[in-house]
């Protein structure tokens, strides 16, 4: 049986994924079969919530204990056992996100699917790529019998459905911890130092410290529930969390299975062909120097085949800006973004360098080779005479110079503070990022 939940985010702070814990509780009588799944989509969608993650927990008779995933009122495992149709999960699984989503509140559109069967891949596709229409996601719903229900505008249905069709062929983990109920909306006492420790201990761990900007990645900056969330490819491996981030102590954890840093988000995408609300990965080269404007965000121009698409890398990005600013035109780059419009612009996520262009400089007029001494312009493009026997030469005679650039080909990313949920990090491609 599989419930799943989306859009119960609000201002004042609930998170989709405490719902998940209180969902646990309420069915206690049953057990896990597979891990919470904890789906990001688009994230270019202008009216998502934030984070836009949904959330599908599956239960039923378990057989076998497999494993301890989290702890709520008790210790939580995942089990085999056979998925079994059960009764009245529907008005359960609503009295809870009735009690905890703020239903009521302007922007909270809670959508609800449970059921045994679960939608084609497809809409996981659009649901994380694309932009999917209400009607469309409920035809589906209707097809297959599943039983949903949706507050407000019934948006939180396309969440809970493109969740539910999710078949991972990537998948990371996040373990969440949670705070005690009268501590939500005081400030957290994580020590700094203690999450650079446990990322340095974290083989498998990823966007968990920022060693550029020197900056912890695992709390919110909300006055959400969430303690704090620890990112991996390895579940056990983020119990380690448990231990060694002292200070406020957790009222609850639970490891969720993730298409967090997996670029499922990204479609390979000719320049010519953008559209707003896509994520898409564009090669061209450079046409235009990088520009800084007020506020220190960072425009240039990216072509190929006679179409042109504008670039940014935004204040946030920090230190990935410095790497920006030193392309040049000419230069052969690979971009993974989301797009924005009108006018198109992609919001780069990723950087790679194929090829970088030769940068020149001119050092000096060419010398006479009459009388040897230095010969003076006649304009732009017109090329050069020698004052004393006017002897002429093109403008291809100038000295010109190769300017080391102080810039490697290969891989860039922004930093773990900027970074979107879905980005794939580097680290996770096995590649190292570029030196500079
Ligand atoms: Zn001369």
């Amino acid at each position: 049986m599989y419930i799943a939940l989306d859009d119960t985010d609000s201002k004042d702070g609930m998170c989709t994924t405490y719902l998940v814990t209180e969902l646990i509780k309420e069915f206690d009588e049953y057990q896990l079969l597979s891990y919470p799944r904890l789906v990001r989509l688009n994230p270019n969608i202008p009216w998502k919530t934030r984070g836009n993650g949904a959330v599908v927990l599956t239960i039923g008779k378990g057989k076998v204990r497999k494993e301890v995933i989290g702890k709520v009122d008790r210790e939580i495992d995942i089990w085999t056992g056979d998925p079994c149709i059960e009764k009245n999960i529907m008005p359960r699984a609503k009295k809870v996100v009735d009690r905890w989503a703020e239903s009521d509140k302007e922007g909270t559109d809670p959508g609800l699917v449970v059921g045994n069967g679960r939608p084609p891949g497809e809409l996981y596709e659009k649901g994380v790529k694309e932009v999917l229409e209400l009607d469309h996601v409920k035809e589906v719903l209707d097809s297959l019998d599943l039983d949903y229900w949706g507050g407000g505008s019934e948006r939180g249905l396309i969440g809970a459905a493109s969740a539910l069709a999710w078949t991972p062929e990537d998948s990371t983990y996040e373990l969440i911890t949670y705070r005690r109920r009268d501590l939500w909306g005081e400030p957290r006492l994580i020590d700094h130092d203690d999450v650079k420790t446990l990322d340095m201990s974290l083989e498998h761990g990823f966007n968990n410290y920022d060693h550029v900007e020197h900056r912890q990645g695992v709390a919110p900056g909300t006055p959400c529930p969430v303690l704090y969330g620890v990112r991996g490819d390895e579940p056990n491996e983020l119990k380690k969390a448990l231990v060694t981030l002292k200070g406020e102590r957790p009222e609850r954890w639970l490891t969720f299975l993730t298409n967090q840093g997996t670029d499922d988000h990204i479609r390979v995408r000719d320049i010519r062909r953008l559209e707003p609300f896509m994520s898409a990965r564009v090669t061209g080269t450079v046409c235009s120097p990088p520009r800084v404007i007020r506020g220190g965000h960072i425009f240039f121009e990216v072509s190929r085949g006679g179409a042109t698409v504008t670039a940014a890398a935004f204040e946030p990005t920090k230190s990935f800006r410095d790497i920006i600013n030193r392309l040049i035109v000419g230069d052969e780059i690979e971009l993974w973004g989301g797009i924005k419009g009108e006018p198109l612009t992609l919001n780069i996520e990723k950087l790679k360098i194929n090829r970088l262009a030769e940068k020149i400089t001119k050092i000096g007029n060419p010398v006479c080779p009459y009388c040897g001494k230095s010969m003076g312009s006649m304009g732009t493009d017109s090329g050069y005479r020698c004052k004393k026997c006017r002897y002429r030469s093109g403008e291809n005679t100038v000295h010109l110079e190769i300017i080391p650039r102080n810039l490697k080909e290969g891989w860039y990313e922004v930093p773990v503070i900027a970074r979107r949920h879905l980005s794939k990090p580097l680290k996770r491609f096995n590649v190292e990022e570029g030196n500079f």
